[in-house]
């Protein structure tokens, strides 16, 4: 049987390009779909990706019109474990030192860099014809209205809202220069308090909106985690459904994870990796409980709460190791605190293979996030061992369930659960942890259950094979 077409469209992807789980995610789902459907990923070819080591060679190249401008823009191709990429290449959107834009602030022409690369993914579609295009987050957004706009396209349209806090807004000057029509500047379109909204393209004109987990699809419809569109994704809330994300037990795996020295499949194979990375960052005691942070030092992963209780944390009978890059205010904080503490270590920067060591080594992973839309860090977590603290929003309420409740009997994760994101709430779990710790039979219990918990694309990749089918028929 002949299978259908999709094109998976992305910003960011791995292992090409990588500042957070999109990446992880449009590397890992694409390869479970491949099974049922003839996939393609697009993406832009960042001046950062290795031509040479990806193979990656061109295809074909056209010009698009945006705006009353003309933009050359170059098709490149390769593939990669099965799946098909192609990588849009134009000097406005790849030839860049960042992504988006250095630290805290994006790219004054975002809206022209990412129009630009929704405008390529409808010509694709166009030229390559595709029964399904799957548009994620705010920089493909304006793609799912192209869509809409062409009555040549029959592609069906599913987009996935990853972290409704990044929405793309912008100045409505921008308007005629990414060749939107005013008419759309209103409030059931893209307008937004004014400006103009990237992401509500996506919501409005989609044939149907998924985020990554169910909690966040019922919390977003809050004013408390709908940023402002709470509203407006209540008015396409039929269209609304919340599928959980996976990760790939390929490349999250300590049994054969290339980053590791030693190779293990249960808590007692931890030991040599903790050893090591205690030795490398000079702390010391095995014997003690080690705590890790690994993510963006941003708001919403609770930097606040983790910095006002460091000082209280870093008094137990304990390790703490940070990985991390974001914002300066924060890294000041942390820097200056990892310097008043002997048992706290803080690395600065992007790291996978630091990253995974300290999944290898760490007892438990710290995430007090203020909202998590799913979070994949606390299923990486379960794969290597590490038990979860997690404040229960989001994505972390579905996945991770509350140690006390332990029944080996189950196919859940479990891991430390707090309910008020607070300094307090955090002390304390950090200490229940450390109690869980010292209970080393019913610990190892539990971190080995986790691992081998399944955290795969299996179901959630039916989900959405579920959707598309639905759009379809
Ligand atoms: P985000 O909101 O940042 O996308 P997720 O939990 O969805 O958070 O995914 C984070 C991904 O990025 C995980 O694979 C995590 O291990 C990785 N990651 C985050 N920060 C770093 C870092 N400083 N170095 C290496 N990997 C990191």
């Amino acid at each position: 049987m002949n299978k259908k077409r999709m094109l998976f469209a992305s910003s960011e992807v791995y292992p090409f390009v990588k500042t957070g789980g999109l990446a992880d995610v449009s590397h890992s789902l694409p390869r479970a779909l491949n099974e049922s459907y003839a996939v393609s990923v697009v993406l832009p070819l960042y001046s950062s990706i290795d031509r040479k080591q990806f193979k990656i060679k061109p295809i074909e190249s056209f010009e698009i019109a945006m705006g009353g401008s003309l933009y050359a823009v170059e098709v490149y191709g390769t593939i990669y474990e099965n799946v098909a990429y192609r990588f849009i290449y134009a000097p406005l959107l790849c030839d860049r030192e960042f992504l988006y834009g250095p630290p805290e602030c994006g790219y004054e022409d975002n809206a022209l860099r990412f129009g630009l690369f929704s405008y390529a993914i409808a010509e694709l579609l166009r030229r390559e014809k595709y029964a399904i295009a799957h548009l994620n987050d705010w920089q493909c957004a304006l793609a799912a209205l192209l869509i809409k706009e062409d009555s040549t396209l029959e592609t069906k349209c599913v987009y996935t809202i990853h972290n409704l806090a990044y929405q793309g807004v912008f100045p409505p000057s921008l308007l005629p220069q990414i060749g939107i029509n005013e008419s759309y500047f209103t409030m059931d379109a893209l307008e937004f308090y004014n400006q103009v909204n990237f992401m509500k393209a996506g919501i409005a004109y989609a044939d149907a909106v998924t985020t990554v987990s169910p909690t966040y699809a019922k919390e977003i419809l809050t004013p408390e985690f709908g940023c402002g569109l709470e509203g407006f994704l209540h008015v396409h809330r039929r269209k609304l459904s919340g599928i959980i994300n996976g990760i790939d037990p390929d490349h999250f795996s300590p049994s054969c994870d290339e980053a590791l020295v030693e190779k293990y499949t249960n808590a007692k194979g931890k030991k040599s990796s903790k050893s090591d990375l205690l030795k490398q960052l000079g702390l010391k005691g095995s014997s003690k409980p080690l705590f890790a942070f690994i993510g963006r030092f941003t708001h919403q992963k609770g930097i606040d709460i983790l910095v006002e209780s460091l000082p209280k944390i870093a008094q137990m009978e304990c390790n703490v190791v940070l990985l991390g890059e974001g914002e300066e205010g924060y890294r000041d904080a942390l820097a200056s605190l990892s310097e008043g503490y002997g048992n706290l270590h803080l690395s600065f920067g992007y790291d996978e293979v630091i990253s995974h060591r300290m999944y290898a080594a760490a007892d438990f992973l710290l995430m007090p996030s203020l909202f998590e839309p799913c979070g994949l860090n606390q299923m990486i977590a379960y794969a290597y061992g590490a038990v979860p603290i997690v404040n229960k929003v989001g994505g972390l309420a579905d996945t991770v369930k509350k140690v006390e409740s332990y029944d080996e009997n189950t196919p859940f994760g479990y891991g430390v659960v707090f309910t008020s994101p607070t300094s307090r709430s955090l002390v304390a779990a950090v200490k229940k942890s450390c109690e869980l710790y010292s209970d080393k039979k019913h610990f190892e219990a539990v971190v080995n259950h986790n691992m081998k918990c399944d955290f795969s694309w299996s179901e959630s990749a039916k989900a959405y094979e579920g959707i598309y089918a639905r759009l379809s028929k």
